[in-house]
């Protein structure tokens, strides 16, 4: 297997035991537990509510990767992707003989069980781990910490999920994939450890303009101390934060995973065959910054009553995420009623002055909404 082919035989890699958005320990346990050669399983601490926190390791190189998915509980994307990394490096091919030669590769693939299981942001305690990286009030984020110093990695990839509002630059297309290199202090000054991340990324950049142009952004780097991608990075170890978002029509993210995993694959072969120094890094500022101008849908003048007078009005919705029966259903919620003339939508319905009878503002409920997209449907 040639480089870059790892993407045209991606499906031979996809874990079908992990699809959609609900993934709580229970359903990768059972992959866990049946790691191939390569791959060997620790349990290295307990969550607040007394489950498992697992950490594989894969290879023996010199060089340490230190990787952690569903800090967030609900932001499972990544670790869908991190299973399919893994049966690819499982499998026998070049890149991967190669990653696992000069790799030692550690993954906690969920480090928020309890919100995992609960489909929720935060722990137990309803703390948001990645505000805790200072405190260390938690049990999770002691874990992290104490396997951090342990393994010394070279590199922390710091795998999350990100909302459907998120657009690249001021352009109509999702950022389906967003990264940052954070920053160490107030000034966010370009250190080396930085540079080292921003290289990486670029690299990484570069593969998935090829299959998503134009869909890939880069968070602002204002200074949070109390993000573990600030702390560790102002520690001297180049941290990544991946975010895996929106892919037209992908609320299940089942297309969004296959490109988190083309990044990690092309981070680890990058690493394993170069000496990653920083030098490359000016091609991160490439990267757009993302916008917040999406919606998952906007009706478009919707006819409104105001003092009398028929007004047309943009109707902009967000689902909601609701766990129901171990599956998560999106719910439409309506966010804002207005002039949404700047604002783009994963799904429009225009004209709708056509279709719907003149109403009060605060008549336009939820309940109404749903009506309404059952007859635009
Ligand atoms: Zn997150």
């Amino acid at each position: 297997m040639s480089y870059k082919s790892f993407t045209t035989s991606y499906s031979r890699f996809f874990e079908p035991a992990l699809k959609d958005r609900y993934i709580p320990l229970s359903k990768i346990e059972p992959l866990l537990f049946s790691l191939k050669k390569n791959a060997s399983l620790e349990k290295i601490g307990t969550s607040v509510g007394g489950l498992a926190i697992y950490k594989i390791k894969i290879g023996n190189g010199k060089k340490k990767v230190l990787m952690w998915s569903q800090m967030h509980g609900n932001e499972s994307t990544t670790t869908k992707s991190v299973f399919d990394l893994i049966n690819f490096l499982d499998d026998e091919n070049e890149v991967s003989k190669k990653i696992i030669s000069e790799c030692e590769i550690h993954i906690i693939p969920i480090l928020n069980p309890d919100g995992a299981l609960a489909y929720t942001r935060i722990n137990k305690n309803e703390i948001d781990l990645n505000r805790d990286a200072q405190n260390l009030s938690q049990p999770e984020s002691k874990i992290l910490k104490k396997f951090r110093e342990e393994i010394a990695p070279d590199f922390c990839f710091n795998l999350h999920g990100q909302r459907t509002i998120f657009n690249v630059g001021d352009m109509n297309k999702p950022a389906t994939v967003s990264f940052l290199s954070p920053a160490e202090d107030e000034n966010r000054t370009i250190t080396t450890t930085r540079k080292k991340s921003m290289e990486l990324i670029a690299v990484m950049n570069k593969l998935l303009q090829k299959h998503i142009p134009g869909q890939v952004g880069r968070y602002d780097d204002s200074f949070n101390i109390n993000c573990v991608g600030d702390t560790f990075q102002s520690l001297g170890v180049p941290t990544i934060l991946f975010e895996a978002g929106h892919f037209p029509g992908d609320y299940e993210r089942d297309v969004t995973r296959k490109f988190i995993f083309y990044a990690l694959v092309s981070a680890l072969e990058y690493i394993s065959v170069n000496k990653v120094n920083g030098n490359d890094f000016e091609s991160y500022f490439d990267i757009p910054e993302n916008g917040k101008l999406f919606y998952d849908i906007i009706l478009r003048n919707v006819p409104v009553l105001i003092d009398e007078k028929v007004v047309l009005q943009d109707v902009g919705v967000l689902y909601k995420e609701k766990l129901k029966n171990d599956a998560i259903i999106f719910e439409p919620n309506i966010e804002n009623i207005g002039s949404l003339h700047y604002l783009y939508a994963h799904k429009e319905y225009l004209d709708c002055d056509k279709y719907f009878t003149p109403l009060p503002k605060s008549e336009l409920s939820n309940n109404w909404l749903i009506q309404n997209l059952r007859i635009l449907q």
